[in-house]
């Protein structure tokens, strides 16, 4: 069933004398429980959609639809209850985040503004999402600064999943991160999509981790959808010009394609 369906999507900007369109006419949708990658070169749109469908930015024409209803139709307290079952995590949380904050702050700040539990319950319910996400609970006491750049990732994941969302959109969220604690992060990612049926809109430049992770893949080429389809089948023989070059750029991702064919 489809749990978020972007139709027709378009967003201008202006430079300079010129309009250009950072989204043109863009359609696909995801399905609940599914990862559907939305991949393109620098430039190409992706953090632009990742911003309409959060409604951080309003588009010019286009639908939203989530959970069946008309996203952009929603303000008030209708928007800010559907709100709570979409979350993000981006590619920096020291930016997303008051880095001296604590953990704890950060994981209770969501669980008190969607009144998802009481004062008193709280801190377990801190400790919950840290062990969710593979942290101790003795985090909860440090300062945001103060944690690795994965265990921060891992907070911001935690945070994500506070108010049980259906769809999360991660915008370069492992992007900056080593290849190990990538990797790590990519295995938590799945094991709480198969837990809780999480839908994610996963943004990403690197073929090779939507590769591993997407069940289908939205190629963009300057704000347009150049090809879409199943992730592997894109990747492994892609058919648009943007798609062929993306993939030649990437010899790792060469390898993997070729191993898996032999
Ligand atoms: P990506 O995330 O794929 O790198 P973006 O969505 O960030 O691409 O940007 C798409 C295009 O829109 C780029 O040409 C970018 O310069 C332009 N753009 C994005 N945000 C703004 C803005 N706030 N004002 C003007 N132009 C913007
Ligand atoms: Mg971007």
């Amino acid at each position: 069933m489809s749990l978020l369906t972007v139709s027709n999507l378009t967003k201008r900007y202006r430079r300079g004398e010129k309009t250009i369109a950072a989204v043109d006419d863009v359609t696909f949708h995801i399905d609940s429980g599914e990862t559907v990658a939305l991949a393109g070169p620098s430039g190409s749109g992706k953090s632009t959609i990742a911003r309409l469908v959060l409604r951080l930015i309003e588009p010019d024409a286009g639908r939203i639809e989530f959970e069946r209803g008309d996203f952009l139709a929603l303000s008030g307290a209708a928007l800010r209850v559907r709100r709570a079952r979409l979350q993000m995590v981006f590619q920096d949380p020291l930016a997303a985040f008051n880095p001296r904050a604590t953990v704890a702050r950060v994981l209770d700040d969501p669980l008190r503004i969607h009144r998802i539990a009481s004062r008193p319950e709280r801190p377990r319910r801190v400790a919950e999402l840290l062990e969710r996400v593979g942290l101790t609970a003795g985090l909860a006491t440090r300062a945001i600064h103060e944690i690795s750049g994965g265990q921060r990732q891992r907070v911001a994941i935690a945070r994500a999943i506070a108010t049980k969302p259906s769809l999360i959109v991660l915008d370069e969220a492992v992007s900056a991160l080593d290849v190990s604690v990538r990797g790590q992060i990519l295995d938590l990612l799945l094991d709480l999509q198969r837990q809780e049926r999480i839908a994610y809109l996963f943004i990403s430049h690197d073929l090779g981790v939507i590769r591993a992770i997407a069940h289908r893949i939205v190629l963009l080429d300057a704000g347009q959808v150049a090809e879409s389809g199943d992730a592997r089948s894109v990747i492994d023989a892609a058919q648009s010009a943007i798609g062929k070059a993306l993939v030649a750029a990437v010899p790792r991702l060469n390898r993997i394609i070729r191993q898996d064919a032999s």
